[in-house]
């Protein structure tokens, strides 16, 4: 099958199917990607993001121009790309508990990177993906929409997040697809505070980002999220802070009492979390955010004309910083598959197969420690076992063994069509599996 009798439809326009179109586009292949919201981060939440293993992967995917503005988009872009150590501290005395080391990684906002994504990138928004359907040839599919109109193509790539419509597909109902809850209050914003000394004070310390985890089983995040006019005018710059604690979510309560209820806690705080909760503007609009999530299991991907990447595949709790490294790995890895697919050297069958069996253990292995990580991290008494604390942000190796089975299955990407840290990327699993 050639580049132009391929058509990939890939359902939602997140940072991951934005990925995926990037991908596609360098590649030469053709696709059509469908959002269902009317705009661009119209509605989304705000927040930031931290990459790390996986952006020589990113790298890979982007177009060169795209990629150079990465540091131009990052959280602190007076260090744009750079390594580094994740201060945890013990948010009640203000000391540092460890630092979390990083190589090569940077924070981005959401809406940033999002934006960076779609550069180029023809997106139809406002199409509601409804039904999916499969030509009985055994070739071919066809998505429709709450619209009415129907798009057919080669195959369709879920790419629709936590709650994704293709996943009921791909799991036969709704049922199989539902995420469970993950039993935390979970609270989200944006901060301006409008004052240049107050900025300054809070980045004093720790000038990105730092996450306090309070002997009260709570967390508090702060980062710094976009500096709008520059580093030189703190009075302007964003925050992206989040705090929160297991138990229910009370829906009934608006942006001022949870507010309320941060605050009660962060009087409690050492420096700089005390004054950077406490200073949170009233007018603030705090969000609660879903976390809920999803363990990865094999589906029916009908040879190879359906399958999901990113959070629709294995939607987790946030807290150890993996989510986005996954999106950009699942797409790394899918994209050489279809490259194969399009360069005559395997079927669409065999290489959809050759990615899920690779993605789905790491998924569900990924899914399971970040909830442990996502309890532990709010129990005391149990932070210092937690997976972030013991891994640090590598991502899990236990599923590597499968996964080296999938990458003998799988077809060899040609040399110097991929970097060597991609190629040693791909032949990780099956190293650790050998050692
Ligand atoms: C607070 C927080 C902090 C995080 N921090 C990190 C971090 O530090 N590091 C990290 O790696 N990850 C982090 N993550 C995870 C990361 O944000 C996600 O893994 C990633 O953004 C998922 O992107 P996605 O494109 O797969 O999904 P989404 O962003 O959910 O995009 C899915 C898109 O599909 C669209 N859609 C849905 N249904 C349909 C339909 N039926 N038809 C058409 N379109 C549809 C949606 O409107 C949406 O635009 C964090 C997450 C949170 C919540």
């Amino acid at each position: 099958m050639s580049a132009q009798d391929h058509h990939v439809l890939v359902i939602g326009a997140g940072i991951t199917g934005l990925l995926i179109a990037q991908a596609l586009k360098k590649a030469g292949i053709k696709f059509s990607i469908f959002e269902k919201e009317k705009s661009m981060n119209y509605r989304s939440n705000e927040w930031t993001m931290a990459i790390h293993w996986s952006l020589p992967l990113l790298k890979e995917l982007l177009p060169e121009e795209v990629f150079a503005k990465m540091d131009i988009i990052a959280c602190n872009p007076t260090l744009g790309v750079h390594s580094g150590l994740y201060p945890i501290i013990n948010g009640d005395t203000g000391e540092l508990i460890t630092g979390v080391p990083y190589e090569n990684g940077l924070r981005v906002p959401r809406s940033k990177m999002r934006a960076l994504a779609s550069e180029g990138i023809d997106v139809q928004y406002g199409k509601v993906l409804s039904d999916v359907a499969f030509n009985e040839s055994g070739r071919g599919v066809i998505a429709t929409f709450t619209d009415g109109s129907v798009v057919a193509g080669t195959m369709i790539v879920g790419s629709d997040g936590p709650r994704s419509t293709v996943r009921e597909f791909a799991m036969g109902s709704a049922e199989k697809a539902a995420v469970t809850k993950f039993p935390i209050f979970h609270t989200n914003m944006t901060v301006s505070y409008g004052d240049a000394d107050k900025a300054r004070f809070v980045r004093q310390q720790y000038p990105t980002s730092y996450l306090a985890l309070s002997p009260r089983h709570f967390h508090a995040f702060q980062s710094i999220s976009s500096m709008p006019d520059g580093p030189d005018h703190p009075e302007s710059w964003i925050f992206h802070m989040a705090m929160a604690w297991l138990g229910e979510v009370d829906n009934s309560l608006g942006y001022k009492e949870r507010l309320a209820l941060i605050k009660e806690r962060a009087a409690g705080l050492g420096e700089p979390a005390h004054s950077a909760f406490m200073w949170v503007p009233d007018d603030t609009e705090v969000h609660k955010a879903d976390i809920s999530y999803w363990i990865t299991q094999p589906w029916d991907n009908r040879q190879g004309r359906l399958t999901l990447v990113g959070d629709a595949a294995h939607p987790m709790p946030p807290y150890r910083g993996q989510g986005l490294n996954h999106c950009i790995n699942d797409v790394f890895h899918l994209l050489n598959g279809l490259k194969s697919v399009v360069g005559g050297a395997t079927s669409l069958a065999d290489a959809v197969a050759a990615y899920e069996k690779e993605m789905v253990p790491r998924g569900t292995e990924e899914v399971r420690c970040s909830v442990e990580n996502g309890l532990m991290l709010h129990d005391w008494k149990k932070i210092q076992d937690s997976p972030v604390f013991k891994r640090g942000f590598k991502p899990m190796d236990g599923h590597s063994a499968v996964e080296a089975a999938a990458a003998a299955a799988a077809p060899a990407p040609a040399q110097g069509e991929v970097s060597e840290h991609a190629q040693l990327h791909l032949r990780r699993g099956a190293e650790v599996s050998a050692a």
